[in-house]
């Protein structure tokens, strides 16, 4: 077998995920044969640095020889069982161990397979709380412009992304949305404290405007990872969990990209201090080996819920493969090499040298910034650097690195103008100068051509 045979049989039957299919016309596709660590490899032999996680997911590399094994032994014992009048014992101790490391507060677990249903089952549970405790003005929710917290309907309407979302628009719940505070827009010379400070402003005007009708505000926490990587400050967070608190507004926390390391601390709520209503975990839970999301939420929520039957107050909501063993398999086996080693200060020597190796980078010409929150480092090429004129979205440069970065062997797949390393933390710093060079390449070549 062969890249090419493959691709072949792949566009007879094949619709691939966020793509337009025409492209492949001209842009192959690549049918990967295996995975080791950070590198990934074709049908032809030609390897590929995954620096973007597969989409965010993978920590440790692929084929991690630990998660492996656990996944052989559990395959043998138990594949999977309805998580409704039944349990296991993966589940169970994942459950403890989430309870454990996450910020104080969050007591219970309610598990779905995706991202984007864990975020429908907050929306949904929040809701519900304020209708179970006889408030039924609460209907609407404060979103943030430019935020993204995945693609099924309700998710949608609570994100923030136009390319995403406005064909879709007739078919949205109606939201509040206010203004985000990433930090790209701040004054030359402004702190990224002050301007999302400043910013902050706008969410309280919201909340003393729609309290009343408002059940939560969902946020991703740092980082809007899928709004091209823009980042903000965690005194924002703080401020938030304050105002919704005084407010009587619940607080969702999309944790769903960056939890698990990505912004430095294991979450990213801890860099504000706070403990939201609702936590959703995704993507890294697993290690970036099978589909499990996690909504955490307290106790005191949970409570709400519970009563006689008949009072009718249960949280009716399932998905068939909720909690599935051999995913909470892969998640405690990922978590125990959180355990086995430090790390989160192992990695402070990745993002320093993520640091360094793109130092140079804010000089080009083309180059607006140069952002980076722990391990999420984002290069956002412009056409005009003093005003931060966008190149139009029509040229489409960043597929041009994109391009470049894989005939170099880097999987650099971008976000419009957006460059960006999230790579798992078993990359090298040799391998990070690697990526840097590419990138460096590639933005060059991209930024030099005409359209
Ligand atoms: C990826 C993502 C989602 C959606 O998760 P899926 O598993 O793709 O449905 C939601 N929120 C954030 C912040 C994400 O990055």
């Amino acid at each position: 077998m062969t890249n090419s045979s493959l691709t072949h049989r792949d566009l007879q039957v094949l619709w691939h995920p966020c793509t337009q299919m025409k492209d492949h016309e001209t842009l192959p596709i690549i049918p990967i044969k295996k995975g080791q660590g950070v590198w990934l490899e074709d049908f032809d032999g030609k390897k590929y640095i995954d620096a973007i996680s597969s989409w965010w997911v993978n920590l440790f590399g692929h084929c991690h020889p630990a998660i492996n094994a656990a996944l052989h032994q559990q395959l043998d014992q138990l594949e999977h069982v309805l998580l409704a009048g039944f349990s296991h014992q993966p589940v169970i101790e994942l459950s403890e161990q989430l309870v454990a490391m996450t910020p104080a507060g969050l007591d219970k677990c309610f598990y779905a397979d995706n991202g984007s249903s864990a975020i429908e089952i907050a929306l949904k549970m929040s809701y519900h709380y304020w209708l179970n405790k006889g408030c039924k003005s609460k209907t609407k929710f404060i979103s943030l412009t430019n935020s993204y917290h995945g693609e099924t309907l309700a998710a949608l309407a609570v994100g923030g992304v136009n390319l995403y979302r406005e064909t879709y628009k007739p078919l949205l719940l109606e939201t509040i949305q206010v203004e985000s505070p990433d930090c790209y827009f701040r004054e030359t010379g402004e702190s990224w404290e002050n301007y999302s400070l400043r910013q902050f402003k706008k969410m309280e005007i919201a909340l003393e405007k729609h309290a009343h009708e408002t059940c939560a505000v969902i946020i991703e926490p740092l980082v809007q990872c899928a709004g091209s990587m823009r980042m903000y400050h965690p005194i924002y967070l703080t401020k938030l969990r304050e105002a919704c608190d005084q407010y009587q507004v619940h607080l969702i926390t999309d944790e769903i990209a960056v939890g698990f390391g990505r912004t430095g601390t294991l979450f990213a709520c801890e860099q504000g201090n706070i403990t939201p209503d609702f936590l959703c975990l995704s993507k890294g839970l697993t290690g970036g080996y099978l589909p499990l999301s996690v909504v955490m939420t307290s106790n005191n929520i949970y409570q709400a819920f519970y009563g006689d039957y008949a009072q009718q107050k249960a949280f009716l909501h399932s998905h068939s493969y909720t909690g599935n063993p051999l995913a909470c398999t892969a998640a405690l086996a990922t978590l125990k090499l959180f355990q086995q080693s430090p790390v989160l200060e192992n990695n402070k020597l990745l993002i320093a040298q993520m640091k360094k190796a793109t130092a140079h980078f804010a000089d080009h010409r083309h180059i607006g910034e140069v952002r980076q929150t722990g391990m999420i480092l984002a290069i956002e090429m412009v056409k005009n650097k003093i005003d931060k004129t966008p190149f139009p979205w029509q040229e489409r440069r960043g597929l041009k690195v994109y391009e470049y970065a894989l005939s170099q062997g880097a999987l650099l797949r971008p976000l419009g103008n957006v460059i960006y390393f999230m790579p798992p933390y078993v990359i090298t710093p040799g391998e990070i100068d690697q990526l840097a060079n590419i990138a460096w390449q590639g933005i060059h070549l991209a930024t030099h051509s005409h359209p």
